[in-house]
């Protein structure tokens, strides 16, 4: 039998927390045959909360869950995790500036990352999801100079998946058949949903999703706009924002990277860029990449039109600015 993984999910009694832990506990992470043990923290407010969803971890009675660490204190919580979910973030308030959430989000990052740094276990992988996730994600590598930047990621997961959910819907065809869309930069409205390397599976094989769909208008406003505003649409919808979605690609990016994207299929993840692309070197940016061994490389080579370089440099250009923001908060 394989030894259990530990999981730490942050800001685990929120929504998108309660969502996830039981997918995490049911082996939808990291696979039906690997055992975990989930650590959970939340700040001293939500402890209450966050017993109750330990309760129910363990009245779920989960054959791959092994233990259960639910806590506030933010080294108990790292100590020995191989794998870091970090959702939990100061949330934007109404009237708040930009500036002040960043500075609380700045904060709460920096600390969390000495943590990591000082506690996790060695090559443990971290996967922000709290916003604003690239430049959170940033601030944790900066200030866990140890966690090599490989190690540090975040979501664009969902973002990813509402585009192939967008196609298959307009296509009538399955999900599962339409691969290879790209979530370019950040993951705010700024970020580029593109479709110029997508294809669906079809009877007479893989074809291109613009040759399929036939509605280049569609494909380079509508749907883009659609797919950057989903967020938006479901908390209009549901009056809270998206959790079951969030968690299932959370679930989703850290399966991919631990056991590998299938031959022939890329997925988006915000990552430390090297340059590629053209994009600034320093940023966290998401990119197209395959996973194998446990790390992620970038997919090279793909041809760039006009097109996607403007909106590739506008979304840069926006997480350059949220970095010069982050580090002003940092004076
Ligand atoms: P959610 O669980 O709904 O969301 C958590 C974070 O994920 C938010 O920052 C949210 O950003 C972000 N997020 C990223 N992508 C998505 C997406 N596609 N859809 C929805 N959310 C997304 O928030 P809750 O308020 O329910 O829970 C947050 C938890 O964090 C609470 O338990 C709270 O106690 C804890 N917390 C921890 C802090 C700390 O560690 N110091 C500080 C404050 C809270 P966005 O806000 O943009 O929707």
């Amino acid at each position: 039998a394989k030894e259990p993984m530990r999981v730490l999910v942050t800001g685990a009694a929120g929504q998108i927390g309660y969502a996830l832990v039981p997918m995490i506990a049911r082996g939808i992470m990291l696979g039906a045959d690997q055992p975990v043990i989930l650590h959970m923290l939340d700040i001293p407010p939500a402890a209450e909360a966050l017993n109750g969803v330990k309760m129910e971890l363990v009245d779920a009675a989960f054959p791959l869950l092994k233990g259960v660490v639910a806590t506030t204190d933010v080294v108990e919580a790292c100590t020995g995790v191989n794998v870091a979910v970090m959702v939990g973030g100061f949330p934007r308030k109404e009237g708040m500036e930009r500036k002040d959430v960043m500075s609380k989000n700045v904060s709460i990052y920096k600390s969390q990352a000495s943590a990591l740094e000082a506690h996790a276990a060695p090559n443990c992988k971290v996967l922000v999801v709290a916003n604003p996730a690239n430049t959170n994600a940033l601030i944790l590598k900066e200030f866990a100079p140890s966690i090599p930047e490989k190690n540090i990621s975040c979501l664009t997961r969902l973002d990813h998946n509402r585009a192939l959910g967008q196609i298959s819907e307009r296509l009538d065809v399955q999900v599962s058949d339409v691969k290879n869309v790209i979530i370019w930069g950040n993951h705010s409205s700024s970020q580029y949903p593109d479709v110029n390397h997508a294809t669906v599976k079809t009877s007479s094989g893989e074809k291109p999703v613009r040759e399929l769909v036939k509605d280049d208008e569609w494909l380079n406003a509508g749907f883009i706009a659609t797919v950057q505003q989903r967020g938006a649409a479901i908390i209009k919808a549901r009056k809270l924002s998206s959790a079951l979605s969030a968690a299932s690609s959370a679930c989703d990016h850290i399966r991919d990277w631990v056991l590998g994207t299938p031959e022939g299929t890329f997925v988006s993840m915000g990552v430390y860029s090297d340059g590629s692309y053209g994009v600034p070197a320093g940023l966290i940016y998401s990119f197209p990449v395959t996973c194998c061994g446990g790390e992620w490389t970038i997919v090279q080579g793909l041809p760039i039109d006009e097109f996607s370089r403007k909106k590739m440099d506008a979304t840069a250009q926006e997480l350059s600015e949220e970095k010069a923001l982050a580090y002003s908060c940092l004076e």
